[in-house]
């Protein structure tokens, strides 16, 4: 299943909303925006209905975008098709370098056969090679 599309650039800062009107502007679910609430989004609950701060939506929406940017680890590339992490295909990935300290790692997405690319330290390679055979530039031992 795929995770909906939730954007806080259509909230205002400076207006209030109520659950189902956040719901709309930034395409969460009400379920989810209360589950944002149960979390600690702050809202003003004295009175009914909940009101919910522009502000504050944008201000956790940050928090949250930020909490779940993950660094890919070593061995596995960002699949842009996949929008997952994935190895390479075959365990092998081919080293172009990009000046004496960096290069690129190019590799195959054993998921969805599209290209896998990033940018890696030279001095990392030796880590990659414990996780895929490196071919290409790299002059490396054996
Ligand atoms: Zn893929």
């Amino acid at each position: 299943m795929r995770r909906r599309r939730i954007s806080s650039r259509r909230v205002k800062l400076h207006r209030s909303y109520t659950v189902e009107e956040l719901s709309d502007v930034t395409g969460a679910t009400e379920p989810t925006v209360r589950n944002w609430l149960r979390r600690g989004l702050p809202a003003l609950t004295s009175r009914r209905p909940t009101l919910i701060l522009g502000r504050d939506v944008r201000a956790f929406l940050d928090v949250e975008a930020n909490r779940r940017k993950r660094p890919t680890p070593i061995g596995k590339f960002f699949c842009f098709r996949c929008k997952e992490c994935h190895p390479p295909a075959l365990g092998i990935a081919d080293y172009l370098p990009l000046g004496p300290s960096h290069g690129r790692l190019v590799a195959i997405c054993e998921c969805c056969e599209g290209t896998l690319s990033r940018i890696v330290s030279v001095r990392d390679l030796p880590t990659w090679r414990a996780f895929c055979e490196i071919g290409g530039g790299f002059d490396g031992s054996d």
